[in-house]
């Protein structure tokens, strides 16, 4: 018998948790899992799902306008902000009971309330302690807000899906993913919408002829983009909301919605108590094997500020399990992670930028194509989509593959696969496309641009 409750204690029930739980459960172990909020963590509840449930809302008074074109008569719609608020929290009930099962069904016991390490072997949550002797520090990212004047009257993404009403007038600060998609989101439903960002262009990291590519059109579609401008404060005004900018200027608005980056969730875990180390962001400092400065306790996920994205977490769970109780040592591979921003329109991504592959000493070969998707020759509306590939002139590897246009994240997931298989350019060439569709002229761009 061991002298421990658990052989795995799991600390935050996200995609990583979850994942590490019930892998490390279906191979034997004996594991608890302690969730403060709700199952499925940030992705199910204040993240991917709920979000991508909102741009598939917003996208359809787009479609509406489209189809005039095609000999639809539509009246203007209008949307109703309560209805999609209640049916998404349905949906993500029903995934909660999901998550539970998915535990529940492999012997994992689920701990509810906050917990923290009294030493490196014992967690205790709502005053009872258990003990274990692997601990897992699974407890993800939270919302960071800079301190300007009247930061507390602005939100965070963990606040926007519960909204009681639609924010007719919304600033957004921030230049990350996040902020992006949400002005996409607002504006779609027929909000006005200003984008705050201090840098000269949003998506710091992502391919530039996908950042400038994307800020043109969703200046199109009428989302005001101001960077170079900061916030300097927020007061309240007789009509909601006054945000003064570093411009002079000052914008009325319903809510500001602060997105402007997330930090690791470690804060009074009792972690350095128990000799784990942690970064200046507050990172807990692991090893390829996840395992933290303390040996039986490990860490995965955003609380370790590598790729903060579900799927990474899930595969770093996934491998902390085979590696611990499958007898089957296993690390993540972070090369060619494909990832998509689910603007208006969206991106999709994978590989090297054009920067990144400068600066690593690559000679490169740029394909770039730019045109008007098919569906807009009808619908008349002013969008372009644009396809980019990077590639090492002398090997032929293909080293980066860019899209901002429709589907883009979908027709990215299937490149990415080629690109994991090392697929060079002449590969793509031999491809014969799927005609007609966008994707096909990722296979048929024959001259380099630059
Ligand atoms: C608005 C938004 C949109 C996103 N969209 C995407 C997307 O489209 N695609 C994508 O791949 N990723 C997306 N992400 C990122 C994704 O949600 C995260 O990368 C993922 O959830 C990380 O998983 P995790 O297991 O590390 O942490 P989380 O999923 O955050 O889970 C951590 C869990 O730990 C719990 N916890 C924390 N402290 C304690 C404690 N002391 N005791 C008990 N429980 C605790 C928390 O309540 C939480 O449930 C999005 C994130 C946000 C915020």
């Amino acid at each position: 018998m061991s002298k421990f409750d658990f052989d795995l204690f799991v600390i935050g029930a996200g995609s990583g948790g979850v994942r590490a739980a019930r892998m490390s459960a279906s191979f034997g172990a004996r594991v608890a899992v302690a969730e403060s909020s709700r199952l499925g963590g940030t992705c199910v509840n204040l993240g991917c799902v709920p979000k991508k449930l909102m741009v598939y809302a917003s996208a359809f008074s787009s479609a509406a306008k489209d189809a005039v074109g095609f000999g639809w008569n539509v009246e203007p719609p209008t949307f109703d902000w309560a209805t999609l608020i209640a049916n998404k929290d349905r949906e993500i009930e029903r995934l909660n009971g999901i998550y539970r099962g998915l535990l529940e069904g492999t012997g994992v016991q689920i701990i509810e309330g906050r917990a923290t390490l009294t030493d490196r072997h014992t967690v205790e949550v709502a005053g009872e302690c258990f003990t274990a002797e692997t601990i897992l520090v699974a407890t993800g990212g939270r919302p960071f807000k800079s301190e300007i004047p009247g930061h507390e009257l602005s939100i965070t993404s963990d606040q926007i899906f519960h909204l009681e009403k639609q924010p007719k007038r919304a600033v957004i600060a921030g230049g990350g993913y996040i902020a992006v998609e949400f002005a996409g989101i607002l504006n779609g439903m027929g909000s006005e919408v200003t984008l705050v960002y201090r840098g000269p262009l949003f998506l710091r990291g992502f391919d530039d002829d996908v950042r400038t590519t994307l800020a043109e059109e969703m200046r199109k579609r009428g989302i005001d983009l101001r960077f170079n401008t900061l916030i300097e404060k927020i007061e309240r005004s007789d009509d909601g909301l006054a945000v003064s900018t570093s411009n002079g200027e000052v914008l009325e608005v319903d809510e500001v919605l602060s997105a402007m980056g997330r930090t690791p969730n470690t804060f009074g875990l009792g972690l350095e108590g128990a000799g784990v180390e942690l970064t200046d962001r507050g990172a807990v400092v692991v090893n390829e094997a996840f395992q933290s400065t303390t040996p039986n306790i490990y860490a995965i996920g955003d609380c370790i500020d590598r790729i903060a994205l579900t799927p990474v977490a899930l595969a770093e769970g996934m491998a902390l399990a085979e590696t611990l109780f499958n007898n089957n040592p296993s690390t993540v591979d972070y090369t060619n992670v494909a990832s998509a921003v689910f603007s208006q329109p969206p991106i999709g991504t994978v590989g090297l930028t054009e920067a990144e592959a400068r600066d690593a000493g690559f000679d490169l070969d740029i394909y770039r194509s730019s045109f008007r998707p098919m569906v807009h020759t009808l619908s008349g509306r002013d969008e372009k989509t644009m396809m980019k590939l990077i590639v090492d002139r002398s090997t032929d590897r293909v080293l980066g593959v860019h899209m901002v246009g429709s589907d883009a994240g979908e027709i990215l997931q299937g490149i990415a696969i080629a690109l994991k298989a090392g697929a060079t350019k002449a590969t793509f060439d031999r491809t014969i496309g799927i005609h007609p569709t966008a994707a096909e002229e990722f296979v048929t761009m024959r001259t380099p641009v630059e």
